[in-house]
């Protein structure tokens, strides 16, 4: 039994009971482990699919290029499917990211543009102009535009929300998603409300991003958006993919928390998570209060902790900024910290 090539093994991720670090909790929490996927993250699923649909409607042709402004898992999904399906890729990404995570890149053939993170979208340095520039000039080539690209979240509807679905025989009572471009939480979202309309959707955004204040109020609010160190979630403008309808709650979740959960999240359940990951079960503790006995909730752990050993999972780096207290030798015999 083989498979025919690696593009076959995406989907069809575990959902893994968390037991040590929900014990305070009264319900189940199941974690949607994306990792498992080829490219160590939820979005091989809307990179093949956007290039699907891009094919379907001729916008993509035989030996085109795939042009994006990636964080580095987007790109790595684009990346493999460009491998298999014969495309060259170039991604433009800020310089905030990790540098593994453009190494990475780098090593299954992408060329890579760093941009500056501290500029305006419309900046034409920022990795949104950059991206769109290089759309227009180089020949035969396709902008991807994940944030506003609806085969992103149409992934999500028709794979991440049947799955759950699926895996927990129509239990699900709690869909929590860490949210970025809007694609996981609005495609799976919206699947699992037309499955059942009383399932509970809640997002977890970052401090600095304006989703939060934009779902509670309409108002696109420039006042909340700072930088913040968290990736992949989080955004200062709202992408096409957010179908609020869906939605019913949003929390906002510190660097500092995000990180500290991630770090517990591999210590206490042996899964080796992302930074997002840690953001979004902070979230779901922080919107704990409504959760009972019978409930079920699935939180979607969204990549793999490798791309931020030199980060999250670096003492030095994590207390530099304050996320960790300096361990004395006394904690370490005493075994704290
Ligand atoms: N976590 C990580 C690590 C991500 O790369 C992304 C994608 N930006 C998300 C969460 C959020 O997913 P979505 O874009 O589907 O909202």
């Amino acid at each position: 039994m083989w498979l025919n090539n690696i593009l076959e093994t995406i989907g069809n991720t575990p959902l893994v009971k968390l037991n040590k670090i929900t014990e305070d909790l009264p319900c189940t929490v199941l974690a949607k482990v994306e990792y498992f996927n080829p490219g160590n993250s939820i979005k091989d699923r809307m990179a093949v699919k956007m290039i699907e649909v891009a094919e379907q409607e001729g916008k993509l042709k035989p030996g085109g290029t795939i042009i994006e402004g990636t964080s580095g898992n987007t790109g790595m999904g684009l990346a493999l499917a460009a491998i298999i399906k014969g495309y060259k890729c170039i991604f433009t990404t800020t310089d905030k990211q990790s540098k593994e995570k453009v190494d990475i890149l780098k090593a299954v053939g992408a060329e890579v543009v760093v941009c500056p993170t501290n500029v305006e979208p419309e900046d034409p340095r920022s990795y949104y102009s950059v991206s769109k520039r290089l759309a227009t000039e180089v020949p035969n080539s396709f902008y991807i535009n994940q944030y506003d690209n609806l085969a992103n979240r149409l992934a999500h509807y028709e794979q991440t929300g049947p799955e759950i679905w699926e895996q927990t025989e129509g239990k699900v009572t709690h869909l929590v998603v860490a949210t970025g471009t809007g694609g996981t939480i609005s495609g799976a979202g919206k699947y699992l409300k037309e499955k059942n309309p009383n399932i509970k959707v809640w997002a977890v955004d970052s401090y600095g991003s304006l989703l939060t204040k934009y779902f509670e109020t309409g108002e696109i609010d420039m006042k909340e958006v700072h930088p913040y160190i968290t990736e992949g979630i989080g955004e200062d403008f709202v992408p096409q993919n957010y179908d609020m309808s869906v939605i019913d709650k949003f929390t906002k979740v510190t660097d500092k928390d995000g990180a500290v959960m991630a770090r517990r999240i591999a210590k206490e359940e042996g899964i080796f998570v992302g930074y997002s990951a840690g953001s979004a079960l902070q979230g779901l503790f922080q919107l704990k209060d409504s959760l009972k006995k019978d409930d079920v909730v699935v939180i979607i752990f969204h990549d793999h902790g490798s791309r931020y050993v030199a980060k999250v999972y670096n003492d030095q780096w994590m207390m530099e900024r304050g996320f960790l207290d300096v361990k004395t030798f006394k904690d370490i015999i005493n075994g704290r910290g």
